[in-house]
């Protein structure tokens, strides 16, 4: 006989391989046992994040004797009894494995008590129980894992740094706090506070106190109610946008899960107002009934199903676009809308022709309006560049400021755009210019990305130790595990140029930065800096210097509705000629429309 049934340990060790990936994830499921015992206060203490020792403190209902000793076996649960409970869990946990599998991979003692009679210590080493102690009658329940992985070598070789384990960690209680405002939290690493919450049920200072103050101050209520499914929680004016998604957090019945669609439709709910590849701060709680949902698709339980999936993505949309119309945030544009003319809109129902280019090649990606961007998330003074050019720092100047010699001379072998020779504006977004070809629609805003998106690679490419120093210091408050990761990466961050000087907390200041950084940009180009570095844990210069060209060049472009004068318009089309790739903006949108004379002919039947 070859196939034997494992025995217990060993089937114990497997399973905590898919429970028990990293410190992180027992704290996870600790905190989340003392969440289902009901406690009211949960102290998290970890030392060395959580390699050396997790503890664990609650002031839940404890358990009774015999309760402590199989709560170790596997598939051991207070929670569920039966199929029919599986579709109505309302607990964190209901599968029976995490303290099994935790005991499993490390040295664990257990103190607990229901407060009515004594209290029991287990002491386990590997998953069999060593000791037997009567413990004392604190209503509760206490767990210290020491040297998890101890037995599991390879395990332990995997953990990434301390910062990197610890950052896990600390995002872990942030999820938990966030979806439990009524439960006091206390985490600590090696005795220093890391994060607490007053448990006093107020969502927006737990916000307070993971994203800052400042975030707090800009996010806005949200509540919807529909026949199955209640919505509430908050979500940042599109002002304060983050590059990375982590910054939503979607909360079901109390439980933090991860869902794409429900992040696409939180960013629905924004419609246009988020710039391109932005992603918004949001934390969204849906209560629904329990049976809406099932929980038993990951070993983590991070993602669930729904079943009426469809109606619960439309209530979050709908949820997060009420609370925007409540706001009345809708940007209003600063210059008034032409009137459009019926006649002028049915003339250019014609047939046209996008100027294609062998290189660009690529159909345009989503054409999300760029000029949907909220007029106050673009700083005055450089909302439009004809304005104040004065306000810009130089390196911009000798792309938008008419050039002494005809550029003309200078670009006709090199450039892919023939000369252009203006004719007007249409609606204070498009020129239309002309040549000995036809009639050309030149996306104004689109054109200047580009521009502009070109220039700041250019620049961004070039790292220099040139830094330019500031009259006063940047000062940026950061959550717990930015900064984690900022003293992780303080090297690396050195090196491309951003010098974080510790402030206190979780504050820091920056004096000097890198002489590319466009004024009055310089916060958000940090910021977008920490959120990759946040993200993927990891500096791609390449990648930063791209999402910073991208950034800089949609941030400073003019707007549609923009009257140019006549030097304006020519200059814009001789830079735009200027550029290695004139067809498409940054985002893949076309920026050239040709009309060739033919066309136009045909069009009015000279031609057959
Ligand atoms: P599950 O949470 O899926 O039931 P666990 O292995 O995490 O499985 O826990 C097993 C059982 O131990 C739980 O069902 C619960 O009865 C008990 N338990 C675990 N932690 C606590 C705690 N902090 N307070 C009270 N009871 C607990
Ligand atoms: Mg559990």
């Amino acid at each position: 006989m070859k196939i034997k049934t494992m025995p217990d340990a060993l089937a114990n060790k497997i399973a905590a391989g898919e429970v028990v990936e990293r410190p992180a994830s027992v704290v996870k499921e600790l905190v989340e046992n003392s969440l289902d015992a009901g406690s009211t206060s949960i102290k998290i203490e970890v030392e060395e994040a959580g390699l050396r020792r997790i503890k664990i403190t609650d002031n839940g209902s404890g358990m009774e004797p015999d309760d402590a000793e199989r709560a170790f076996l596997r598939h051991a649960t207070s929670k569920i009894n039966s199929e029919h409970d599986l579709f109505h869990v309302q607990t964190l946990g209901f599968r029976g494995e995490a303290l099994a599998s935790v005991a499993a991979v490390s040295q664990l003692t257990l103190k607990t008590s229901t407060g009515k009679e004594a209290g029991t210590i287990l002491t386990l080493s590997g998953g069999k129980i060593t000791d037997r102690q009567k413990g004392d009658a604190r209503q509760g329940t206490e767990l210290t894992i020491d040297h998890l992985f101890f037995n599991t070598p390879a395990r332990l070789k995997y953990m990434k740094t301390i910062h990197t384990e610890l950052g896990h960690i600390t995002d872990v209680i942030n999820r938990m706090a966030l979806s439990h405002p009524n439960v006091r939290f206390e985490l600590y690493h090696n005795g220093k506070p890391l994060f607490q919450s007053n448990g006093r049920g107020d969502l927006l200072q737990i916000i307070a106190q993971i994203y800052g103050v400042s975030v707090a101050k800009k996010m806005i209520k949200l509540n919807h109610q529909t026949l199955d499914y209640t919505i509430t929680g908050y979500v940042a004016k599109p002002e304060v946008t983050r590059a990375s998604r982590q910054y939503i957090s979607t909360i079901i019945n109390g439980r933090f899960v991860r869902s794409i669609p429900l992040n696409k439709a939180i960013t629905n709910g924004y419609h246009t107002l988020l710039p391109i590849g932005r992603h918004p701060i949001a934390i969204i709680q849906m209560k629904m009934d329990p049976i809406l949902v099932d929980v038993n698709v990951h070993p983590a339980k991070l993602e669930v199903r729904f079943s009426k999936e469809k109606e619960l993505f439309n209530a979050v949309e709908e949820a997060v676009r009420q609370a925007f119309r409540k706001e009345t945030l809708i940007p209003e544009m600063t210059e008034p809308k032409p009137k459009i003319e019926k006649s002028s809109q049915e003339s250019f129902q014609f047939e046209h022709r996008i100027f294609k280019e062998p290189l660009t090649g690529q159909e345009p990606s989503e054409p999300k309006l760029v000029e949907n961007v909220p007029e106050d998330s673009i700083p005055k003074s450089t909302s439009t560049l004809y304005d104040q050019p004065e306000r810009w720092d130089e390196g911009i100047h000798e792309v938008i400021e008419p050039s002494e010699q005809p550029i003309e001379e200078e670009t006709k072998q090199t450039s892919r755009v023939p000369v252009l020779y203006p004719i007007g504006q249409h609606h204070g977004t498009y020129i239309l210019a002309e040549n000995e070809t036809g009639l050309y629609m030149i996306d104004q805003h689109a054109a200047q990305e580009r521009i502009k998106y070109e220039y700041f690679r250019d620049k961004i490419g070039q790292v220099e130790s040139e830094l330019q120093e500031l009259l006063f210091p940047l000062t940026f408050e950061f959550s717990n595990q930015e900064a984690l990761i900022i003293e992780q990466y303080h090297e690396r961050l050195k090196e491309v140029g951003l010098f974080f000087e510790h402030f206190g907390q979780n504050t820091y200041l920056v004096r000097a930065h890198p002489q590319w950084f466009p004024k009055g940009f310089e916060e958000e180009v940090i910021r977008d800096m920490v959120d990759q570095v946040t993200e993927e844990e990891a500096i791609d210069l390449n990648k930063l210097r791209e999402e910073a060209a991208i950034l800089m060049s949609c941030k400073q472009s003019i707007k549609a509705n923009h009257h140019l004068n006549d030097d304006e318009m020519f200059q814009l089309l001789e830079d735009l000629r200027g550029t290695t790739d004139p067809f498409t903006c940054p985002h893949g949108r076309p920026i050239i429309v040709h009309f060739t004379s033919y066309e136009l002919e045909k069009m009015f039947k000279r031609v057959m």
